[in-house]
């Protein structure tokens, strides 16, 4: 009998035929960016002290987007002598009007939004559906929410003040710009605390926008303000002596380092670090659903997501099917041009991110993993990696013990509840889990057991800004969101 031969074909082909195309559909709002950005310190665009300018580039097609102040230590001390001069009478409004400013912020921010999501695309590289329906749109409830915290502050903890720290340092990272920054403002304007924020330095565009919003919202000179740069910058930030707090998001390896560099002082610290998060499928969970869940959980964001499920954990019994079907869902996954509407997964942030991606990716190849990447055509100019999927990993192989944050699923199997919940937490990350099954007492008893901050059941990467987030582990520690991490913000007096 001849052997059976099968041709693979790509699920659009199954479904309209070969000649079915999506046409491009390219968002096409105004995104307003500026050709150059100083920095944002007392109310006021101000040229640095440096006389250094950085350029911001587009990773969809390596353009030059706009020229970026280099904040030297001289302009971080400005921002910091201007947000501490700014306290005093913010810190005493009073919480409604602190709120109001709040809400002026987040309907400000909701009226520029497409404005605000096709400049977060151009700049970071993530596609428009997400910026447009999550970044922006979360950005502006996150600063909703808090502005109803502003005038209810003795009901977060009840028969105690709460009085505001002082002046907080705060770094983000390049993958939620915009809405690290929420995460990381609304709470902190909220108990009445003045704001020094460095953003990083690939994506700080969406930052300086905000400037405007701020100045448009009439928000006092000095209560926030933005110094751009690099690594250094962020050092300078830190190590100031008027902060109060230092609230970062990042890695784990630069985390470690504002930890040592903070010992001994009486700076407050919280810290959003990184993460391998496992994706655990059992036998009875609704294949369909799951796998779906399981290309949200690393695809969003070109898996540029800390707590993005990079570990698929599949019971043995399902794997051959759970792979089958993740496979034909690849297929159908668009990569490309980020501004194209139907794009799912867009360009890699930074060229020296595409290049942790590929050596990380060799060595799964090497380490002796079966790699999978559906046949797709990447735009010639950017930054573009395809979803990749790798079986028979190991937990001792580097893609299976080090963060990606990329497009890549490392996928192994296990026999056991017991067997999953060893695997799932032997990695030095906690940050969050996933898990699918039918069996709600298995819910129950598996987010008991995982060493997780945060674990999803039949979803992934549900957010919402009254739902505290943060780690376990060396993914950090504090919480961002709801009242735990309002309180981050305040001294109980
Ligand atoms: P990163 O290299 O640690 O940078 C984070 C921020 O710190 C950037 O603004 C960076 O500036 C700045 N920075 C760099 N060196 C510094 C130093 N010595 N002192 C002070 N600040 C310094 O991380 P990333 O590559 O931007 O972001 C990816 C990481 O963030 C991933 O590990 C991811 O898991 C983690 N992350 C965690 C969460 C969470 O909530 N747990 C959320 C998002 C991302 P420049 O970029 O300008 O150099
Ligand atoms: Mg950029």
């Amino acid at each position: 009998m001849p052997a059976k031969t099968s041709k693979r074909i790509p699920a659009r082909e199954l479904l309209f035929g070969n000649l079915w195309e999506f046409d491009p559909a390219p968002e096409t709002a105004a995104p307003h960016i500026d050709s150059r950005y100083q920095l944002f310190i007392n109310g006021k665009f101000t040229a640095p002290k440096s006389k250094k300018y950085f350029d911001s580039i587009s990773p969809r097609n390596e353009e030059k987007l706009a020229e970026i102040a280099l904040a030297s230590d001289a302009d971080v001390h400005a921002a910091y002598s201007a947000a501490a001069a700014a306290f005093p009478s913010w810190s005493k409004l009073s919480g409604a009007e602190r709120g109001k400013y709040l809400y002026r912020i987040a309907r400000l921010l909701q009226d520029r939004a497409r404005e605000f999501a096709v400049a977060e695309t151009l700049d970071g590289g993530k596609p428009i559906k997400e910026s447009r329906d999550f970044d922006v749109p979360m950005a502006a409830a996150h600063f909703f929410y808090h502005a109803g915290w502003a005038d209810k502050l003795s009901y977060a903890a009840p028969g105690r003040t709460l009085a505001p720290l002082g002046v907080v340092g705060q770094i983000i990272p390049w993958n939620f710009p915009l809405l690290m920054l929420a995460w990381k403002l609304a709470p902190a304007l909220a108990c009445g605390n003045t704001v020094v924020l460095k953003p990083a330095e690939s994506t700080s565009i969406t930052c300086m926008k905000f400037a405007s919003i701020l100045i448009d919202a009439g928000l006092p000179p000095g209560v926030v303000n933005f110094v751009t740069g690099a690594g250094e910058t962020g050092a300078a930030v830190v190590n100031h002596p008027l902060a109060k707090k230092i609230a970062f998001t990042g890695s784990t390896g630069v985390g470690k380092s504002i930890q040592r560099a903070l010992a001994g002082t009486d700076k407050r610290l919280t810290l959003e670090l990184g993460g391998k998060a496992a994706n655990i499928v059992f036998d009875d969970a609704p294949l369909d659903q799951a796998v779906e869940g399981i290309v949200n959980g690393i695809f969003f964001n070109q898996g540029h997501v800390c707590c993005a499920g990079s570990r698929l954990l599949v019971q043995e019994s399902i794997a051959s099917a759970v792979m089958s079907k993740l496979k034909m869902r690849l297929r159908s996954l668009r990569v490309g041009d980020p501004l194209d509407k139907n794009t799912d997964i867009g360009a890699i942030n930074s060229k020296r991110q595409l290049e942790k991606i590929r050596e990380l990716v060799q060595s799964g190849v090497d380490e002796g993993a079966q790699c999978y990447q559906p046949d797709c055509t990447l735009p010639a100019k950017g930054f573009y990696f395809p979803p990749t999927l790798f079986s028979g990993v190991s937990l001792s192989q580097r893609i299976a013990r080090e963060e990606i944050f990329g497009p890549v699923l490392s996928i192994l199997t296990f026999r056991t509840p017991e067997e999953a919940v060893e695997k799932a937490n032997n990695t030095p990350y906690g940050l969050s889990a996933g898990v699918w099954t039918d069996k709600g007492s298995r819910i129950l008893q598996m987010s008991t057991e995982l060493k997780a901050g945060v674990v999803w059941a039949n979803t992934y990467n549900k957010f919402d800004p009254t739902s505290p987030f943060g780690g376990f582990k060396e993914s950090g520690f504090g919480r961002e969101g709801g009242k735990q991490g309002l309180l981050e913000y305040a001294e109980l007096i």
